[in-house]
């Protein structure tokens, strides 16, 4: 047997309600927030990540999903941030209308080893505010993941925190970062030895153990910051602490993407794997949209990946809120009248189903039980004759043969749709 793709997913039927559930009140709350929805393409231009997330990110040389077409490299998108700049650039939204406020649910692709919280086919909800560099876009950009986390009935979160400086100072701490750890390269693991000359950022939230020690007894401040990025990062943590809203602040939080600048954060959780315990990330990108060809503009943006979020909050099995109408018609004559019914029951916008699997009229009740119907219509050789079909109350245990002209309007009054 054919079998899925290792780190994607089926997302069955009785699994999608939640997913739904989650992307309603996601829609909701950014629509409160004046975010509109954006859906770029799942495949773009190999070279638009590549330039965006900077050649030496862990998703740029390894965990792309690329595919050649001539002398053209296509990749799927492993993030949205990079799709959605070129989009507004594209569509000249830089030119119509500067400052863009937009929002996106979809999958992304990376070729992770797949484990716990860990797909190769995942889901972000997203969003990104380009055209400013005004602080308070940080502050609402966090106090909107918060809202969106309540939103979901998740608690026990941890918001954290840090600024990078502007891309300046981010190389000052880069240099600064590689004179501390010039002396204990022995003690870091293999990829961070490579991360020293590549992304050396990338050591700070390393997770393996030696390098977590090296990186906790380094004397790490915000001395890399102008007097802007400092004036801009107390602006957010008084924002933040006004709309009281409980953060960390982290000087060894740092993204691994080249596009980060200035604020950046994550939003961690105890019930995710300590390897990745965050439920989402974001931060300023001030230098992207002039790096893919646009103004020099600020944005800032972060994503929740969906399979996390379900993760803390319970993937519990629902049963589905919608109860058909389950008709059983007996009989050939019975069949053909019975779609007719259904036919007549859905252009009044009654969920309605039947058999199609030649059950008996037991296997029939049967399979109406199952569904959670409330009303069982029956046709038989008796109702064909009298041009009636007997409807039956599951709730009340009673059945009545009404005509076939009055079941609509009784289900619709009973069902007061
Ligand atoms: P990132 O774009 O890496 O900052 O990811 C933002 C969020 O997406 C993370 O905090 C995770 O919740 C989620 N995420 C990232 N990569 C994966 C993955 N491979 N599988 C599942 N969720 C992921």
């Amino acid at each position: 047997m054919i079998k899925r793709v290792a780190g994607t997913r089926d997302i069955l039927p009785d699994q999608v309600n939640l997913w739904q559930r989650i992307e309603e009140i996601s829609r909701k709350i950014f629509s409160v927030y004046n975010f509109s929805e954006i859906r770029p393409p799942l495949v773009e231009e190999e070279i638009l990540f590549n330039r965006s997330l900077g050649e030496s990110a862990e998703i740029i040389q390894k965990q792309m999903f690329l595919i050649k077409n001539g002398s053209d490299t296509y990749a799927l998108r492993p993030e949205g941030t990079a799709s959605i700049v070129r989009a507004y650039l594209e569509n000249n939204l830089d030119k119509t209308n500067a400052f863009v406020k937009l929002y996106y649910l979809g999958p992304m692709f990376r070729l992770e080893r797949p484990q716990k919280g860990r797909f190769r086919q995942f889901h972000h909800i997203g969003c990104e505010v380009i055209g400013s560099s005004d602080p308070l876009v940080d502050v609402e950009v966090i106090s909107l993941a918060d809202t969106l986390l309540k939103g979901y009935g998740i608690g026990g979160y941890k918001i954290v925190v840090n600024n990078l400086g502007c891309a300046k100072d981010k190389s000052g701490l880069s240099a600064n970062l590689r004179k501390l750890l010039k002396d204990k390269l022995g003690e870091l693991c293999e990829d961070c030895k490579a991360r020293y000359a590549r992304n050396v950022l990338r050591i700070l939230d390393c997770k393996n153990k030696g390098c977590v020690e090296v990186v906790g007894k380094l004397n790490l401040s915000d001395g890399h910051m102008c007097a802007g990025c400092l004036g801009h990062f107390t602006q957010v943590k008084q924002g933040l602490a006004a709309l009281k809203i409980d953060f960390e602040i982290s000087p060894t939080l740092v993204r691994g993407l080249d596009y980060y600048t200035s604020t950046v954060f994550e939003i961690k959780h105890p019930g995710l794997d300590s390897q990745q315990d965050a439920l989402g990330a974001g931060g300023r990108y001030d230098n992207l949209v002039k790096e893919l060809g646009g103004p020099d503009t600020g944005a800032m943006g972060f994503a929740f990946g969906l399979e996390r979020l379900l993760l803390v909050r319970g993937e519990e099995k629902e049963n589905p809120s919608r109860k058909p109408v389950y008709l059983i018609s007996l009989g050939e004559a019975a069949r053909a009248e019975g779609i007719k019914l259904l036919s007549g029951l859905r252009g009044h916008n009654i969920s309605s189903d039947t058999d199609y699997e030649g059950k008996s009229l037991k296997g029939a009740m049967r399979k109406a039980n199952d569904l959670g119907a409330d009303y069982v219509l029956i046709i038989g050789d008796d109702e064909i004759r009298e041009n009636a079909v007997t409807l039956k109350d599951m709730q009340q245990g009673t059945q009545e043969k009404i005509p076939i002209g009055e079941v609509i309007p009784r289900l619709k009054t009973k069902l007061s749709c």
